[in-house]
């Protein structure tokens, strides 16, 4: 009997454990996704970002004998058809770690197991499962450091290929039409706009860590840290989807590690850093809407989204160039350069006094590499409440971050074209990606600062200290 295989984040053919397995067994096999109440509580970017990968992906398994069913509907209802019209005699999916996908498969697993279908999760999202690791007094880790510690050196699961050929069933079962779905409904910013800087699917994700492990991670240490510069992997969206897998990632840059190259330590870090946050959700899934330190609960922010300062952030007006560089990047691109995202971070939570969920939210709404576990670690991690966080009472300081990261104001001239005679294209382009009732024009005179650097930081520090910190 056939055996389905439910595709979920994990949008690719070769080093899935899953799909491997599936055609070992010899039985046919069933790829679907399905477009269930996870799907739709999506952001309007990650949403269609998603959509373009299973598109992506049904072009893949093509071309190797397969199909993709797409189907909507609460996920154990179209499993349960699905097995009735096809026979199937097992469900084999790739296992996720947020609390809603955790709560659906256990039950998913367990309804299956009762009618005696074979139901199997496997890994491949993750390199080290979020139980396998323990600090030495048998918990989990909240500190990074010591985590890296503990996992540097363990083995880590060589990628499998792409099997050659997935065996096909007889006759398929009916599919929906993914343009049906109109994933791309809520992407008000325009999707042709940010369509040019997605980087999409298995071949293209291969081919870009080939590049970085051949040509930049040797300069990953400075260039890192660098906005103007191509200087990072740029794989985060294809790693959110599972374009490519961590493990691909881990042995490309342990083979630079082994040829000397500076900096692929650093960059194996960075993937340590992923399976953190992941672990951090796992163990406390309250990281993704509370404070993470309960000490923070008392903590005067402001939640008001409607509030001036909130806006302004939003639209990338604050008068702070690093800040609205970052926010215009990431409206226009889908992706923010991660010393933005801290700057940003800093500025909404601690200069603004806005609470973090605002910006994560925004996040999510505008990121087409929206993790749900980095993007709340990063969010706590920059407002103070977090693990391992910055401490509270260091505020980045917008203005002189500019000075050390983006010394020729490459970057922000790129973003911003308020004042200048010749803008960027890319400056310019977050005109005509923004919605009209911005408001906002190239010609404008860029706006004094809402909250000057410095203010900010006092006014912040203040805050702090009122609260007894
Ligand atoms: P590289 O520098 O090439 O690093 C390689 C990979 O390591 C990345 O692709 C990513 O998977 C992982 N990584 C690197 N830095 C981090 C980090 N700080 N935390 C967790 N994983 C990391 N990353 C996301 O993937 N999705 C998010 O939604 C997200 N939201 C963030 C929100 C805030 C406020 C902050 C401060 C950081 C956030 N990050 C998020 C982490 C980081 O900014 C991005 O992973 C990074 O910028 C992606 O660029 P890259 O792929 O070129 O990274």
């Amino acid at each position: 009997s056939p055996i389905i295989l439910w595709y979920r984040r994990d949008l690719r053919v070769s080093d899935h454990p899953a799909l491997s397995a599936a055609c070992e067994a010899g039985r046919p096999v069933i790829p679907i996704v399905i477009r269930d109440d996870t799907v739709d509580a999506l952001g309007a970017a990650p949403k269609w970002r998603w959509g373009l990968g299973v598109a992506h992906l049904a072009e893949t398994l093509g071309a190797a004998g397969s199909r993709l069913i797409l189907r909507s509907g609460t996920a154990s209802d179209v499993l349960q058809a699905l097995i009735k019209e096809t026979g199937a005699g097992a469900v084999y999916w790739s296992r996720l770690y947020d609390p809603a996908a955790v709560a659906r498969d256990t039950d998913i697993k367990a309804t299956l197991k009762e009618q005696g279908i074979e139901a199997r999760s496997f890994g491949g999202h993750l390199m080290f499962e979020p139980w396998t690791v323990e600090t030495k007094t048998g918990g989990y880790y909240k500190v990074y450091t010591p985590m890296w510690r503990a996992v540097k050196d363990r083995d880590v699961d060589a990628p499998l290929s792409a099997p050659g050929r997935i065996p096909a069933p007889d006759t398929w079962p009916k599919s929906d039409e993914l343009n049906d779905w109109a994933l791309g409904a809520a992407m008000n910013r325009g999707a042709a706009i940010v369509r040019p800087h997605v980087r999409l699917g298995e071949q293209a994700a291969q081919s870009r860590l080939g590049a970085f492990i051949a040509h930049k991670v040797a300069q990953y240490d400075e260039g890192r840290d660098l906005p103007a510069t191509d200087g990072t992997s740029g794989l985060s969206e294809n790693l959110a989807l599972g374009e490519i897998s961590p493990h691909q990632c881990w042995h490309a840059g342990m083979r630079a590690r082994h040829e000397g190259k500076r900096g692929a330590e650093t960059f194996l870090k960075e993937l340590v850093w992923r399976e953190f946050a992941y672990h951090l959700m796992h163990h406390t899934p309250r990281i993704l809407d509370q404070n993470w330190k309960e000490d923070w609960d008392a903590f005067p922010w402001n939640e008001d989204e409607r509030k001036a300062e909130v806006k302004a952030w939003k639209q990338g007006r604050t008068g702070i160039r690093f800040v609205d560089a970052s926010l215009r990047e990431m409206y226009v691109t889908g992706r923010m350069h991660n010393r933005g995202r801290m700057i940003v971070a800093s500025y909404l939570t601690k200069h603004l006094l806005c609470h973090w969920k605002i910006g994560q939210a925004w996040f999510e709404d505008c990121l087409i590499d929206w993790d749900p576990a980095s993007n709340a670690m990063g969010w706590q991690w920059s407002a103070g409440s977090g693990p391992d966080a910055t401490p509270y009472f260091r505020v980045f300081n917008p203005v002189t971050q500019l000075d050390k990261f983006d010394k020729n104001r490459d970057y922000v001239n790129r973003w911003i074209a308020e004042g200048r005679s010749n803008p960027h294209k890319d400056a310019l382009s977050y005109f005509d990606a923004m919605p009209r009732r911005w408001n906002m024009s190239p010609d404008d005179t860029y706006p004094d600062p809402i909250v000057p650097a410095d203010e900010g930081r006092k006014r912040a520090l203040g805050a702090y200290e009122n609260r007894g910190f």
